[in-house]
């Protein structure tokens, strides 16, 4: 979608009032043009979640949306917050995630306890820790690394660990 072209849905959707819209996809660069736009219409009530690795975003660009705390970049699974049923009652990490199936309704567990009790097991804990390894050692000597995480877990089945560089105070 064009620039010209997002900025015209954008002031209709301000016209009528909706009060939330949701971006999906889009690479950093597409994010650095847009964000300003609906920062202006929206006054600064506007939250990114790119879920990507943080530095692929200018430094100064990021300090401004921390301080305005506009900036979201970890999901349920970084946080451990959340898990979701597939249509065959299995429970996976997330629902990128389909091949990941971490137990089943009627057959691991059939209620609350046992599945709390599943999912605080080693095996699942282990594996969780695996999951959310970063993605480079850079992300260790990262300021951000509590913001971002490398960002969707999901994204570094093509993306380069390379391309992470650690952001640091100066
Ligand atoms: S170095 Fe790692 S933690 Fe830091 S911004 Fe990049 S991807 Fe995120
Ligand atoms: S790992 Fe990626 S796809 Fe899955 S919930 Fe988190 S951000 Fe979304």
């Amino acid at each position: 979608m064009s620039l010209d072209l997002a900025k015209k849905i954008l002031n209709v959707l301000v016209e009528i009032g909706i009060k939330h819209v949701i971006l999906i996809g889009g690479d950093n660069e597409t994010i650095l043009k847009i964000f300003p736009i609906l920062n202006e219409l929206y006054e600064g009530r506007v939250v990114l979640e790119p879920r990507l690795p943080l530095c692929v975003f200018p430094k100064d660009f990021l300090k401004k949306l921390i301080s305005e705390g506009q900036i979201q970049n970890m999901c349920h699974v970084q946080n451990r917050s959340g898990i979701v049923f597939d249509n065959d009652g299995y429970i996976l990490p997330c629902n990128s995630m389909v091949e990941v199936k971490m137990g089943k309704i009627g057959k691991d567990f059939s209620n609350g306890k046992e599945l709390l009790a599943l999912l605080n097991s080693d095996d699942i804990r282990s594996g969780y820790v695996e999951m959310l390894k970063y993605p480079s050692e850079e992300c260790t000597f990262c300021n951000l690394n509590d913001y971002c995480r490398g960002g969707c877990i999901v994204n570094w089945t093509v993306l380069d660990p390379e391309i992470c560089h650690r952001i640091v105070e100066e």
